[in-house]
């Protein structure tokens, strides 16, 4: 692999600035989704590692250097890492198109949003602070915001570089010390952001990463009682089992799980604008992404144009290799293939019918994890597919009548991530924007380059708390009233 000098092979944990095997010695293989191949090796972390990375957290944040640095000089540390993934982006996105699979210009723009997570917090870290409360006479009230202590991330394999910059650069920013589980299927670019942390000169246990298994590491984090808050992103499931054991310790957590999010056009919508959007918002990481627009709700009289040109888009789409940079790369692993095929299996008659599918590369390496994208439509609103999260590149278009059908049918869901609105009608627009029940409402677009600046989370099923922009810096601290009786 052709990467910069500076940008090391994973070496195991990070625990106290030092990089350590698992301590039972054991490793995971790493595999590339686009041949199936293994090329790397990670540590196989269990409990005896997470413990000592908690350890290693508590004593920075206890009294270590990091609890000595000011928010401006922790921010300066933040800026400094954005700095080296920038200089080091070339060499982190060809390991993480090689990891996950996904598209080298994929991969490029994934590592300009992680080194903008360490810019922006790096900029507010000294940026946050309390108020003052008129209160009663003889008293002074002010709110001051408290790190929590040591903040446990868990991350999905989708966005390894991004979720690591999104999660840890606004706990850090606060002033926690962090302990990172990254997902056993990709995660070589965290560790060697990790390691840029280093050269970034972090102090000892400010971050620690500890790879292993989600039932064994991500477990052993999210139970440990030396942890003071946890942020997860991936399945509903998991997300369960987060939430249990956040309660069981008594502590707060914050859960990103994904979504059926609804792109919603109407029939005075520019469908010229809307079109590639559409398309883009379900394509884009191979559909991997929690927030990928995974309904196409389109006003029945525009339906058939809007399903025809979709139909055009959809035929020309080409999943290969990542070195290739076709419209999407393989997915992740056999298992999420097999998933996103058994979906795309129940679109086999009334309810839901393939419109079209896209095709996978001649030049596509055997092995690897490639499916063709989908079109299904028109999808009845009980079906899987227009209830489901496929996680894959599978669009179900479904049609509705009028503004009210619409509204209804975009939160007929468990889920509430992210919605797009499409219409020349600015008081449609924002009326039916209002009625989302979601984190996140496009008006006339979907998805905003990585959006680091902008409130990010969910409902219901998909997670609450909110992650990204000022919000996030709000989520990783906690408010602290001091009340001074002067007399
Ligand atoms: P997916 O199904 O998309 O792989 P998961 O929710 O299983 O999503 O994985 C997201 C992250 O959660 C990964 O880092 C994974 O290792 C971790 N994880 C999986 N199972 C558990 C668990 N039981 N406890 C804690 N973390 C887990």
């Amino acid at each position: 692999m052709n990467v910069a000098a500076n940008i090391k092979p994973a070496r195991g944990c990070l625990i106290a600035n030092t990089w350590r095997p698992a301590a039972i010695g054991k490793t995971i293989p790493v595999v590339s989704p686009s041949d199936g191949k293994a090329f790397a090796e990670i540590a196989a972390g269990e409990a005896a590692d997470v413990d000592a990375a908690v350890k290693a957290a508590r004593a920075a944040f206890d009294g270590g250097s990091w609890s000595k640095l000011t928010a401006t000089e922790r921010g300066r540390l933040l800026m400094k890492l954005g700095e080296l993934i920038s200089a080091n982006a070339e060499a982190l996105a060809q390991i993480e198109a090689r990891d996950t699979g996904k598209p080298m210009k994929q991969a490029r723009a994934d590592m300009v949003a992680a080194a903008r997570y360490f810019e922006y917090y790096g900029g507010a870290a000294d940026k946050v602070h309390g108020e003052t409360i008129p209160f009663m006479a003889g008293y002074n009230v002010q709110t001051v915001r408290d790190p929590y202590g040591v903040t446990g991330h868990i991350i999905p394999w989708n966005y390894p570089a991004q979720m690591f910059g999104r999660t840890l650069a606004p706990a850090l920013a606060m002033g926690n010390a962090t302990v990172m589980k990254p997902a056993e299927e990709a995660c070589l670019t965290p560790l060697a952001i990790a390691d840029l942390a280093l050269e970034a000169g972090f102090p000892e246990g400010a971050i620690n990463v500890v790879t292993g298994l989600g039932h064994v590491a991500g477990a052993a984090l999210s139970e440990h009682r030396g942890v003071d808050f946890l942020s997860f992103t991936g399945s509903p499931e998991v997300g369960v089992l987060i939430q249990i054991a956040a309660a069981k310790n008594h502590i707060g957590c914050t859960l990103e799980l994904g979504g059926k999010s609804p792109q919603v056009v109407f029939e005075d919508a520019d469908l010229e604008a809307a079109l590639p959007v559409l398309a883009g918002a379900i394509v884009q990481n191979g559909g991997q992404t929690c927030s990928a627009g995974s309904r196409a709700l389109i006003q029945k009289s525009v339906y058939d144009k809007v399903v025809s040109a979709l139909a055009e888009r959809f035929s020309q789409l080409t999943a290969a290799s990542y070195d290739e940079d076709a419209d999407l790369g393989a997915l992740i692993s056999a298992k999420q293939k097999m998933r996103v095929e058994s979906f795309i299996g129940e679109a086999n008659g009334p309810g839901a019918e393939i419109i079209t599918r896209g095709k996978v590369s001649a030049s596509a390496p055997e092995g690897g994890f490639y499916v063709a994208p989908a079109l299904i439509g028109p999808v009845a609103e009980t079906h899987r597919l227009a209830k489901d999260e496929v996680f894959g590149p599978v669009l179900s278009c479904i049609p509705f009548t009028d503004e009210a059908d619409a509204i209804r049918i975009a939160n007929d869901t468990e889920y509430g991530l992210v919605a797009g609105i499409w219409s020349r009608d600015a008081g449609r627009l924002m009326r039916v924007g209002k009625a989302m029940r979601c984190g996140q409402v496009f008006l006339n677009g979907y998805g905003a380059g990585g959006g680091i600046e902008l409130p990010f989370g969910g409902v219901r099923k998909s997670g609450h708390g909110r992650e990204k922009g000022f919000a996030a810096l709000h989520e990783f601290s906690q408010l602290k009233t001091l009340v001074h009786n002067h007399g």
